[in-house]
């Protein structure tokens, strides 16, 4: 494992933190973090249960893909670490495309467990409801659809912007359209979701520069629409149904998908649809800025 790259400061007094193979042990207050089966165990508190994990197919990694490698000419230089990667579908995808990564995290060790098997990087198991113990520094961070699960998402922002070197780069997913909001969102622990504008003004609250922003997945604009007219007609389409629709789990649906999203990418490009089920968006660190951690 090439931990080289992952800068990590200790969870409990934020020292600087040097890692082993066998794990971690803090110099400055002497607490001890084991290492098992190639993942750093970093909780402090609360246990993670096994839960919520975004599906990934693969053209929606391939949307995240070319944002990114749009958005950042020098992501060569770069080595991403995702925050909540799930049981690592994106990330796999990511690192088989050549973007090196740095590490990745997650509350769930039996996400972890899954993600173990596709990539090489550094795994941290974290408490559920907060962030790894990164320290400053660093050049790529990833947050694909987790900001809409936290409360304080500006404070979080923030935080992350501290984390990265002037000019370092955060790409994020979360869901859009607050108005779509219902009980499946509930359900996977949603506190929101989030309009355009609002999402830029939150990012630019925080401290950056907004490089690329973007819906994406228009193509299930229909699917959107069939279901408010339903709600309107009052044959309401059952939040599964959506839900289904969104990930992508049937797949003839899936394939009709792929093959639309294909088509939807060059408009994903020029940041140009209106309308989509999710925004992606790729924003940095001014250099120069100040950030306090
Ligand atoms: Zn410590």
């Amino acid at each position: 494992m090439n931990r080289a790259e992952l800068r990590l400061s200790c969870p409990r007094c934020q020292s600087p933190l040097s890692v082993a193979s066998a794990g971690a042990r803090c110099a400055a207050c002497g607490a001890g973090y084991p290492a098992r089966d190639g993942i750093l165990d970093l909780r402090v508190g609360r246990v993670g249960a096994a839960g919520y994990d975004p599906h990934y197919f693969p053209t929606l990694a391939e949307v995240e893909r070319d944002v990114l490698r749009d958005a950042v000419p020098d992501l060569a230089e770069r080595a991403l670490f995702d925050i909540g990667c799930g049981s690592g579908g994106l990330l796999a995808f990511l690192g088989e495309c050549g973007v090196r990564l740095a590490g990745a995290c997650d509350a769930y060790p039996e996400s972890l467990a899954l993600v173990r098997r596709r990539v090489e990087a550094p795994l941290l198991l974290v408490d559920e409801g907060r962030l790894p113990p990164l320290g400053p520094g660093q050049s790529l961070v990833s947050l694909f659809d987790v900001l809409e699960h936290i409360d304080d998402d500006v404070g979080t922002l923030r935080h992350l912007l501290a984390l990265l070197e002037p000019g370092g780069v955060l790409a994020l997913t979360v869901p859009a359209h607050p108005f779509l909001f219902d009980e499946m969102d509930a359900i996977a622990h949603h506190r929101r979701r989030y309009a355009r504008r609002e999402l830029r003004a939150r990012l630019e609250a925080a401290g950056f520069r907004v490089r690329h922003l973007a819906h994406f997945m228009a193509p299930l604009v229909p699917l959107v629409v069939l279901r408010l007219l339903r709600r309107v007609l009052g044959t309401r389409a059952s939040a599964m149904e959506r839900r289904q629709a969104e990930l992508g789990i049937t797949p003839v649906l899936n394939g009709m998908l792929r093959a639309l999203l294909r088509l939807e990418r060059p408009l994903v490009k020029a940041a140009l649809l209106p309308f989509g089920m999710s925004l992606i968006a790729v924003a940095e660190r001014p250099r120069g800025a100040a950030g306090t951690l």
